[in-house]
């Protein structure tokens, strides 16, 4: 594969250390045309409505454009209407439309009616992703409408490049390094050819933090609270330490997850509540850091340093640490 092949490249940036890795691999490797994609689990509130806060590091989203902006690379901002909390309290409705950024402006697909049906639960942990439905809706769905709803990916070659290694998990160790991408129709009308790289497939975790490193990028906050892998704040894979985490960061936060699972008489794990979870972890040390703390639970990176010099970088407390997430 040579990326100069190709007209464009798409980063699916989630804010982590791995897309950041990829972020670096490309520019390193001289790939054409690089943007970010960022997918928000929670949403963005258009035309008035309010925003969810209910999933996500209220940081992501801006530490995100932060790296966008100290490498000079576009980023794209893109969504299901409502996030994660409206799709999980679907009640005989259908699926929302999706909201996806584009050079030319803010745009939608979807949304037209479409099956109605009921949720009313949180995702459960499989690895099918009928059952843990937010990787498929609220990630993977967004991002195939983004490409298949925009014309400039017609007639040209785009590279779509995504983090997964296959170190994290079993089933992400099958996957292909390279691939046609879902939204490929390179032979069908519209000549829409996009393949899916996935440049770090083969790394370690110490790769990742070295090229980070070498970079001298900050990592996302949620990393230097203890977290080894960037999910959502209050991902469903959560550990009892992360939960017991939460519960002392952002205690209504976590009163809002807990009693969903009350109101929907359904636990997110299946053998135990969060609360149950919380009481069984321990707090990371890092949760005493209340200016740590403020960063990640803040809207705005403001003044915060993104880039340090090399010999000032510093391997965050998460790093080699529990990784939960999404398998
Ligand atoms: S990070 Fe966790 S909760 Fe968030 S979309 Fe992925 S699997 Fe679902």
């Amino acid at each position: 594969m040579n990326p100069q092949d190709y007209d464009r490249t798409i980063i699916m940036f989630s804010g982590g250390k791995d897309s950041l890795a990829c972020i670096l691999w490309a520019i390193e490797n001289n790939c054409p045309k690089i943007e970010l994609w960022h997918h928000l689990v929670d949403g963005l509130p258009v035309q008035g409505q309010t925003a969810s806060t209910l999933m996500d590091w209220p940081i992501t989203s801006t530490y995100c454009k932060a790296v966008a902006q100290l490498l000079s690379i576009p980023i794209y901002f893109s969504w299901l209407d409502g996030g994660f909390e409206r799709e999980m309290n679907r009640s005989n409705q259908a699926k929302a439309k999706t909201w996806f950024e584009a050079p030319d402006g803010l745009r939608s697909a979807g949304g037209n009616g479409g099956k109605q049906s009921t949720r009313q639960k949180f995702p459960q942990i499989s690895a099918d992703l009928s059952i843990r439905w937010c990787s498929a809706y609220l990630k993977v769905d967004v991002s195939a409408i983004a490409i298949r709803n925009q014309p400039r990916f017609n007639d040209s070659k785009t590279l779509v490049i995504t983090g997964e290694r296959a170190e994290e998990s079993p089933s992400r160790a099958k996957y292909a390094e390279f691939e046609p991408d879902r939204t490929d129709n390179r032979n069908g009308k519209s000549k829409r050819h996009v393949d899916r790289f996935r440049p770090i497939h083969g790394w370690k975790e110490s790769e990742v933090w070295a090229i980070i490193q070498r970079h001298g990028i900050i990592p996302h906050p949620a990393y230097h609270l203890g977290w080894g892998r960037l999910s959502c704040m209050s991902c469903i894979f959560g550990s009892a330490n992360q939960w017991a985490t939460i519960r002392k960061i952002a205690p209504a936060h976590f009163e809002r997850i807990a009693n969903y699972e009350q109101q929907f008489d359904t636990t997110i794990q299946r053998q135990r509540s969060v609360r149950e979870m919380a009481n069984l972890g321990t707090p990371y040390a890092e949760a005493n850091n209340s200016q740590l703390v403020e960063i990640a639970l803040s809207s705005e990176w403001g003044d915060y340093p993104i880039w340090t010099h090399l010999q000032a970088w510093a391997l965050p407390a998460g790093a080699y640490g529990e990784s939960n997430g999404p398998t």
